[in-house]
């Protein structure tokens, strides 16, 4: 996706498309994986960390990312792919590696459903698997 196609994905969210929040979702789309905000600071070495903080915060609100608690409880964020109406609810797993401590989308398994009792307003779910990666495992046995 180049940048006239990030500026049209970015006003259909509502988001007004700044240099700034057209290079943060540059980065979250190059990526491929979630990535926390530490890691977005060391990559877009120009930003400073709380103009990216501002910028996801935005993004966040406007659904133009999802975010969720990885392994060690630090917040990760990766795109939404949804054009219309999104079910947070129905949506994929994560896989948290503890050898590398990278985040993985499990695209093709989904978070189970669950049910509250009343009285429990749910707004999001996030559902973790822990261990290690295709990655790492195959490291250890070579
Ligand atoms: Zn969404
Ligand atoms: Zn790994
Ligand atoms: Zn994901």
């Amino acid at each position: 996706m180049d940048s006239p196609q990030i500026v049209n994905r970015l006003e259909q969210k509502g988001v007004k498309p700044t240099a700034n929040r057209i290079l943060v979702y540059r980065l979250l789309q190059d990526a491929g994986q979630p990535v926390n905000l530490t890691e977005m600071e060391e990559r877009l070495g120009t930003l400073d960390k709380s103009s990216i903080f501002r910028v996801i915060q935005l993004f966040a609100k406007k659904d133009v990312v999802h975010s969720f608690i990885d392994g060690r409880g630090i917040v990760n964020y990766e795109l939404c792919h949804h054009t219309d109406t999104c079910h947070h609810g129905n949506d994929h797993i994560h896989f948290y590696c503890e050898t590398c401590h990278q985040s993985f989308c499990i695209e093709n398994i989904h978070v189970p459903m669950v049910t509250m009792p009343s009285g429990y307003s749910m707004r999001d779910v996030s559902f973790v698997v822990k261990g290690e990666c295709p990655n790492c495992a195959q490291r250890h046995s070579s």
